[in-house]
């Protein structure tokens, strides 16, 4: 009896078109993360992403416009630990939104220090196995605020964890064999990446956000890939190539390209992003 009662209400429950109501409208800040929620929250979901293509998301800025969606918004996904500190102005602000927020970070364990300031790096999303466990916290807060939904939220949760775990392989086997394992980095992004699979991040070049490296640590950074035979140098696609290829010419280390972001043509969604660098890292080590 008790197995029919059950089965009767899956089969409720899988029916489709229940709804979030009108549909749900999530402002997220990144569109790494944007992926995790268009993912997890289906086709009914109106997700909007405030970080433009291209723009640099340490320098980011909301608009007017950017403001009216946050505050329309029935929930705002951020990436958490001071990444951003505009967004937490607005959100304590009266305007605020009128739904939730939803801070990923909370569930972040293994942080990693940013340099020597003692604040969290917060660059955890380039991890997919971070991911992971980022993907269950948007799936629990979406089931706990729609309960007519959960079903197909954590259908769609589940086989998002299951991509990610799938790129973790493509990408531990593609970094894998790698002689060369150390690198150079535009700016502490990379640390989350670089432990995962066992790379190194030697330093960076910009120690400061927006400052030009001082000539000491410039000439530091040539000394120490000379020494520790560095093989690659890395800009990234949100900043000018122009001392990453001074760096690479006067010592022969070879010059590539991240990307922590994506949102652009080829890299649109977080795996072809991930995908992106992990090639780009194999490519610049020659291998
Ligand atoms: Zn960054």
């Amino acid at each position: 009896m008790n197995t029919i009662i059950s089965l009767l209400m899956a089969a409720v429950l899988l029916v489709p078109g229940l709804s979030y109501g009108k549909g749900i409208t999530v402002t997220v800040t990144i569109p790494p993360i944007a992926t995790l929620v268009e993912s997890i929250a289906g086709a009914d979901a109106r997700v909007f992403i405030l970080l433009k293509a291209g723009s640099d998301p340490h320098s980011y800025e909301p608009s007017p416009s950017d403001m009216k969606k946050i505050a329309g918004s029935d929930l705002v996904v951020s990436v958490g630990f001071g990444f951003e500190r505009w967004l937490t102005k607005i959100l304590e602000s009266n305007e605020g939104n009128r739904g939730g927020a939803l801070d990923c970070s909370v569930v972040v364990k293994d942080t990693i220090a940013l340099g020597v300031s003692g604040d969290v790096n917060p660059h955890y999303w380039l991890d997919p196995v971070i991911m992971i466990d980022v993907s269950r916290h948007i799936s629990s807060v979406l089931t706990e605020q729609y309960p007519n939904r959960k079903e197909e939220i954590e259908k769609n949760r589940d086989s998002l964890i299951s991509k990610l775990q799938s790129l973790d392989g493509e990408i531990r086997a593609r970094l894998a064999r790698l002689e060369h394992r150390k690198f150079i980095a535009f700016h502490s992004a990379w640390d989350y990446f670089a432990r995962r699979y066992n790379l190194v991040q030697a330093d960076v070049i910009e120690t400061a956000h927006e400052k030009e490296p001082s000539a000491k640590h410039f000439a530091s950074l040539i000394r120490k890939i000379r020494k520790e035979k560095i093989r690659a140098v890395f800009t990234e696609a949100q900043s000018s190539s122009r001392l990453a290829k001074t760096l690479a010419e006067e010592t022969g280390a070879r010059e590539g390209i991240l990307d922590t972001i994506g949102g652009v043509r080829g890299r649109a969604d977080y795996f072809s992003l991930m995908r992106f660098n992990a090639d780009q890292l194999g490519k610049t080590f020659g291998e």
